[in-house]
């Protein structure tokens, strides 16, 4: 195994730091590391300039206008991508919903659908979690009944990202309410536009919406939306959802914001010196830089396995638990960084349209909501204790 980038990947680095410096519009980037809220135009632009470059599919292979890339040309364009201050793109549709359809699907589904996650025209969000059951996700109780071409799909899917810009949700349901757990449910792909969908927002911590509650009444699901087989979509819930695991470890968005901790703590001062040459505050840094790169190392060897031929299965879980964790502890810190300028929470602060001025220095505005918000990460995708749980049973066999 080695480690080390080849000339080849480093020549690949500089083609993306130019295709950064020339397309990504420096007021978006602005609003990224100001920590400001992007609206439903920001991430479509950013799609779309993705889109236009053939960058947006980066894990899709060329057959289906995908890049086509190796696992580390992916590592690399997380890496400058988050650097340089670019949105994150969007899970739902590129990475998810694709590779499902891709391995699931029927040619007319990935023919309809996989060219429209390309060009923009659907944004899908994930209907999983439900009260009751996200942990024990196989207790969905949504139920999709038969009645001719149709389904008829009755229930309540919750913590539904961005749900409310969505035309498109992929939706766990139950068909089979007699079976095992796992063998009543089937994949669904349902139009947000049908009558008797209801989306209905969870304002968060951090004062955004960000979240929502998804309702269905009596919604007509044509049956050529089933994915794969009905009461067979188990895999498919479980395929899609080691793609979810593995892109969460954030190890470029990590990076970029260790990059600001230092860059915040560097210019706030304690006893007349910067905070980053205070000794104990140093020392938090210097421990989160080493276990930062202890994980990049982790990701490069199973990114290196993957080059080989093997699928991350249960890494996909350490990588989750050690990068959010990772990135909890940035924030943490940066908060601790402006002090009691993190305090006062103006919300609005967070839309770059806004009119109220930070109380303190401006970087220090967003920092409170970050913290908040970043709690979010030992949750999704899979809380963090069920991923322990996977690691003592899959890779130490306890
Ligand atoms: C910001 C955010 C966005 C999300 N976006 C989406 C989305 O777009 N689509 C979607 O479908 N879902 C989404 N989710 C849901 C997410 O996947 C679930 O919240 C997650 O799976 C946990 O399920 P739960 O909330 O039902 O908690 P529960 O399962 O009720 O768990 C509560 C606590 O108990 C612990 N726990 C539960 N069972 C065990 C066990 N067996 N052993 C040890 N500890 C256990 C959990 O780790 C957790 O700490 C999102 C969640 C958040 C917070």
């Amino acid at each position: 195994m080695d480690l080390h980038y080849t000339p080849e990947e480093e020549a690949f680095r500089e083609e993306i730091r130019d295709f950064l410096r020339e397309k990504l519009p420096p007021e978006l980037a602005a609003k990224v590391r100001g920590g400001k809220r992007l609206t439903k135009a920001d991430h479509e632009r950013w799609h779309a300039i993705l889109s236009a470059a053939g960058y947006l599919a980066v894990n899709w292979p060329r057959a289906y206008g995908g890049t086509g890339w190796s696992p580390v040309q992916r590592h690399i364009f997380d890496e400058e991508t988050a650097a340089a201050g670019a949105p994150a793109v969007l899970a739902f549709g590129v990475n998810m919903v694709a590779p499902v359809l891709m391995k699931f699907g029927t040619q007319a589904q990935k023919d309809y659908y996989l060219p429209r996650i390309l060009d923009g025209s659907d944004w899908w969000c994930q209907g999983y979690s439900e009260p009751g059951a996200g942990s024990d996700l196989a207790g969905l109780k949504t139920r999709a009944e038969r009645d001719g071409e149709h389904y008829v799909v009755n229930g309540q899917k919750t913590w539904t990202t961005l749900g409310q810009y969505a035309n498109k949700i992929f939706c766990l349901v139950r068909t089979d309410p007699q079976a095992k757990k796992q063998e009543g449910i089937s994949f669904l792909l349902i139009d947000m536009t049908t009558p008797g969908i209801t989306v209905r927002p969870i304002i968060t911590l951090d004062g955004g919406r960000e979240v929502n509650e998804v309702f269905f009444d009596n919604v007509l699901v044509p049956v050529e939306n089933l994915v794969g087989e009905e009461n067979k979509g188990w895999p498919c819930a479980k395929y899609l959802l080691t793609h979810e695991r593995t892109g969460i470890a954030g190890i470029g968005q990590a990076k970029a914001a260790l990059q600001h901790l230092k860059s915040v703590a560097g210019r706030q001062l304690k006893h007349g010196r910067p905070l980053t040459e205070d000794p104990t505050f140093a020392r938090r840094i210097a421990r989160v830089e080493i276990d930062l790169m202890a994980l990049e190392t982790t990701n490069l060897r199973v990114i290196a396995e993957a080059q080989s031929g093997g699928a991350p299965g249960a890494e996909s879980s350490l990588l989750k638990i050690n990068g959010s964790v990772l990135r909890q502890e940035i924030t943490d810190l940066l908060r601790r960084s402006v002090g009691p300028y993190a305090l006062p929470f103006l919300s609005e602060l967070m839309d770059a349209e806004t009119n109220q001025t930070p109380v303190g220095p401006a970087e220090a505005a967003p920092l409170a909501a970050e913290y908040f918000n970043r709690r979010k990460l030992s949750i999704y995708g899979g809380s963090n204790e069920i991923q322990k749980t996977i690691v003592a049973k899959a890779i130490l066999g306890l």
